[in-house]
């Protein structure tokens, strides 16, 4: 892994961010077991990411996986040193609750099915990661925070960014007011979607832009402002109607911030854009790419930063996994975090329904 020298000038910095991999000094004391988590649905993002970021894991390791394709069965039980007894497939999944091997259920389906599972998760009486967006809107989102509680279990969210030390660095630039208030946010993600067959297309399965991918720039608008937005105003536009004939191919939005802070927002499934720039008083910050899991690149009005690449996702679930060992405060991935956003999505909705009024939050 390539490790590039970030400047002098934002390395003193580094000292006071207890961050990198989110785990402080803390590690498993002796004899306490890694807690162990079972993957729901294999499909791209468990099968090319989770999976191999829990090889790397410090306090969480694989111990189960939930699958409707017996044919991937085998080639997760040889990769991933699985037992018969470790394997579930959906209509089984309740038994899970059996397994006291397995500690945390990690939903990795399409967004329609987050809400059913999370549910599930909790009867059986395991924590939940569910991946973004956490559900298919706030009413849904609310319901699993409020299972959650009842089930005295607790509810995260797949926000891996939250972990990762240019994010963290910006948080803390931003917070510290270093280069004076913030005034305005300015950022978009988006990607040329690729199979019009699969689910991310269809508005059934939760599928389009806004919730796949425009959630992670609500997300960044958010921590850097560091404010809750009050309203929104949000147009669609679409240059393939049949392509996206059932979801949003690329939406714009602006959110106003209480204090008058504003916030620019693109999403698409049609072009490729992974961006944010954040404008204070004093100077400015922008991070772009700023969403990947690869290698991001931050730059201040005064000079460039880069840290280290990291495993995301990995950092994502150690500090998860810290926190249900030791206590330790998780940085910001919880339920409620995932539901403020969903009801900004709900809003955004609303506001292209009617071609861009303003809508309260
Ligand atoms: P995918 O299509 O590659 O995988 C979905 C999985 O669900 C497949 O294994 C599929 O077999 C299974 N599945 C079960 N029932 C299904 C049904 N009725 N229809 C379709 N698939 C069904 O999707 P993915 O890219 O892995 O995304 C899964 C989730 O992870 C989504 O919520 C997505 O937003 C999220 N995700 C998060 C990140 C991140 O960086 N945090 C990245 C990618 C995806």
């Amino acid at each position: 892994m390539k490790r590039r020298k970030f400047s002098q000038s934002l390395a003193t910095s580094i000292a006071g961010l207890s961050l990198a991999s989110g785990l402080g000094n803390r590690r498993l004391s002796f004899g306490q077991k890694k807690l162990g988590i079972a993957l729901v649905g294999l499909g791209n993002y468990a099968t090319r990411q989770l999976a191999p970021a829990l090889l790397e894991t410090q306090m969480c390791a694989l111990k189960g996986i939930v699958t409707g394709t017996p044919a991937k069965i085998d080639k997760w039980k040889k990769s991933y040193d699985l037992k018969n007894h470790q394997i579930y497939n959906y209509d089984n999944f309740e038994s899970i609750a059996k397994n006291d091997e397995i500690d945390i259920v990690y939903v990795v389906l399409p967004n329609n099915m987050h809400k059913e599972f999370t549910l599930k998760a909790f009867q059986a009486g395991k924590h939940v990661i569910c991946e973004k967006p956490m559900a298919m809107n706030s009413l849904e989102a609310a319901e699993m925070v409020v299972a959650g509680k009842k089930a005295n279990r607790e509810l995260f969210i797949g926000y891996r960014l939250h972990y990762e030390p240019h994010h963290r660095e910006i948080i803390r630039l931003c917070k510290s007011e270093v280069f004076g208030k913030i005034k305005f946010f300015e950022g978009g993600f988006g990607f040329r979607v690729g199979n019009p067959n699969k689910w991310r297309l269809k508005k059934a399965y939760g599928g389009g832009a806004l919730m796949d991918v425009g959630i992670y720039v609500i997300q960044a608008a958010r921590y850097t402002i560091g404010q809750e937005p009050i309203a929104v105003s949000a147009r669609e536009f679409k240059t393939d109607p049949v392509k996206f004939k059932e979801v949003d191919e690329l939406i714009t939005w602006q959110m106003e911030f209480p204090n008058g802070e504003v916030a620019n927002c693109t999403t698409s499934f049609s072009a490729s854009t992974n961006h944010f720039f954040v404008a204070a008083e004093k100077g400015n910050i922008r991070l772009s790419p700023a969403y990947t899991y690869g290698a991001l690149a931050g730059y201040t009005s005064k000079s460039k930063f880069d840290f280290s690449q990291v495993n995301q996702q990995a950092l994502h679930m150690d500090g998860i996994a810290d926190s249900l060992i030791n206590g330790a405060p998780h940085l910001n991935v919880g339920g409620e975090e995932g539901l403020r956003d969903m009801k900004i999505i709900d809003a955004i909705f609303k506001s292209v329904a009617k071609d861009g009024k303003r809508v309260l939050i």
